[in-house]
């Protein structure tokens, strides 16, 4: 008879989980408003964007410089919004 161990994962003290996640702000909760910061890692330029509702299009900063890595994030609701 083997003792089995089962780790109880319970709530882990603010674990950074930074997921890579292709989605962005801009193609999430499309229906509202939403001001969305922009940061490029690359080369560290920054913008806040005030995304329409309906709007997909991503930061033009993106465009232009398709291999920055750009961080999106929104600055609007500090609640998440993501658990529905
Ligand atoms: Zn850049």
């Amino acid at each position: 008879m083997s003792h089995a161990e089962e780790t109880v994962r319970g709530a882990a003290p603010n674990v950074d989980t930074r997921e890579i996640d292709p989605t962005t702000p801009f193609d999430r909760d499309t229906d509202d408003r939403r001001v969305i910061g922009c940061y490029c890692c690359s080369c560290e330029a920054t913008a806040t964007i005030l995304a329409e509702p309906g709007r997909t299009r991503e930061w033009e900063h993106a465009d232009r410089h398709p291999t920055h890595v750009i961080d999106y994030w929104r600055e609007d609701n500090s609640d998440t919004n993501q658990l529905i």
